[in-house]
């Protein structure tokens, strides 16, 4: 049995470890384009931001710790090509430029995605710079250091992770999204709004419903020409989304979802007998909508992965699907959502009703406790959770989310969360948390 999986990364390596560990007889190799495997981009806002000492701290496994697992991994290795009929890979040595080709029973495709870069963004001028894996963000530590004024394109969460970190190293920041708020995809407008004002406290010009026309500049970049204006700047991220990379399961014949990302069953089966797919790449389930949806997070393409890893090995594992849920600091502010917004429900056709509680995140006697908001949906009638958005001045106020998404997946109602016994202590909550008090306005 060989199997051999195209991207080295969360859902890549995943998927490596669990198929060695249900078949120690399985010859597994990994084909990686990049330079590193197995690291946390995650973090990569933080290194940026000086909280992590430096790039080399995201990797959790060298390939030298694979190989001592019985992993093959190769590095710098661009898969290129795909031959279902034949069971066959096409690879380029990206070190000797040299092709072969190579041979699997079963092929797992864990591309990822690749950060959108609209035609403007397309230059070679120094100082323009996209955030995706360790070499982006070493570019982008480079640029920092000579820059005095910095322009993020985007106000999703790696824009406002970037924003943060970048006034952390002294720059001023400028940060322009084209839709009317920040984190326009995760939360209601006027949580938003909330998100936004702590941006603007913190000292970032935010200018919403601006698009970029261009760059100025000779060498390095010197502007950014919008259609409200010049905005100097010799840095300048775009972080405008991202697209899913899924020229290689086209190639091999596997069907993609209307989301644009492969689509899958859910063993991470492709279309394609023998081929997989898992990771950003690739869509799931939304478990409270039942559709099929595209939510590239570290967690799922680490789950997805391990999923895939054992039924290419031989076993029978299932992914049950993703409920939504997001989380990200903004300066002082704890962000977090799972399912649904009122505004997605609405969109979705729901009949959905949303309480909001505005409290302390722990007992307001405590010197520590500071102010925390909840909104939690239902759906009318059956009190069917939907889903919650929280924001915290205590950034880790907001992780009590997973209680809400935990019974997302249970497909639970606000009865049910509010006969949860949650833990209490004047430190960690109020006798009845925020979440209790926000079920009980809602069953
Ligand atoms: P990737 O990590 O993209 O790995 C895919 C790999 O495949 C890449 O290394 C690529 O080089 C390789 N590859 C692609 N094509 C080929 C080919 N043809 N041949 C060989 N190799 C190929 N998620 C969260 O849940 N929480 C967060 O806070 C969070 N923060 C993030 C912050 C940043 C700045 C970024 C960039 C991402 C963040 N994410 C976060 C997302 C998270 O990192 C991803 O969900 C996760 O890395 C996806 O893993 P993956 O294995 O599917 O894809």
């Amino acid at each position: 049995m060989r199997i051999v999986i195209v991207g080295g990364v969360a859902a890549g390596m995943s998927a490596a470890s669990r198929a060695r560990r249900f078949n120690p007889d399985a010859q597994i190799v990994v084909f990686e384009r990049g330079e590193q495997i197995s690291y946390g981009a995650c973090g990569l806002p933080y290194v940026i931001g000086g909280e992590v000492e430096e790039f080399d701290r995201l990797i959790a496994r060298t390939p030298e710790q694979m190989r001592g697992r019985g992993i093959g991994v190769r590095l710098r290795h661009d898969v290129t090509g795909v031959d279902a009929q034949a069971a066959t890979i096409t690879v380029t040595d990206r070190t000797t430029g040299q092709s072969c080709t190579e041979p699997y029973d079963r092929l797992l495709i864990a591309t990822g995605v690749s950060p959108v870069r609209p035609d403007w963004a397309v230059t070679p001028l120094g100082g323009v710079h996209v955030l995706r894996d360790i070499p982006d963000g070493e570019a982008l530590d480079a640029s920092v250091r000579g820059a005095k004024r910095a322009c993020i394109v985007g106000g999703g969460y790696i824009g406002l992770e970037l924003a943060e970190a970048l006034r952390a190293r002294g720059l001023s920041v400028v940060l322009l999204e084209k839709g009317a708020e920040v984190a326009g995809r995760m939360l209601d407008p006027d949580y938003q709004r909330r998100v936004r004002a702590e941006l603007e406290r913190h000292g970032v010009d935010v200018r919403c419903g601006v698009t970029v026309q261009g760059l100025t500049g000779k060498e390095r970049v010197s502007g950014v020409q919008t259609d409200h204006g010049l905005v100097r700047a010799d840095l300048v991220v775009v972080a405008v989304g991202v697209k899913p990379n899924v020229g290689l399961a086209k190639a091999a014949g596997a069907r993609l979802g209307r989301t644009g990302a492969v689509a899958v069953n859910a063993r991470q089966e492709t279309s394609m007998p023998g081929v997989f797919s898992a990771g950003d790449n690739t869509e799931s389930v939304h478990r409270v909508t039942r559709r099929r949806v595209h939510i590239p997070l570290g967690l799922t393409a680490n789950r997805m992965g391990r999923i895939a890893g054992v039924n290419m090995a031989g076993g029978d594992a299932r992914f049950p699907g993703v409920v939504g849920t997001g989380i990200f600091k903004a300066f002082d502010l704890g962000v977090a959502r799972t399912g649904l917004t009122q505004a997605e429900a609405d969109a979705l056709g729901l009949n959905a009703v949303s309480v909001d509680v505005s409290s302390t995140d722990h007992a307001g006697y405590h010197r520590t406790s500071r102010p925390i908001h909840v909104r939690l949906t239902a759906e009318k009638g059956s009190g069917r959770l939907l889903g919650a958005q929280l924001i915290g001045e205590n950034h880790l106020s907001v992780k009590r989310v997973d209680v809400v998404a935990a019974l997302l997946g249970q497909r639970a109602t606000a009865q049910d969360l509010f006969d949860a016994d949650l833990a209490y202590a004047p430190p960690f909550s109020g006798v009845w948390d925020v979440l209790l008090v926000a079920a009980d306005r809602l069953h």
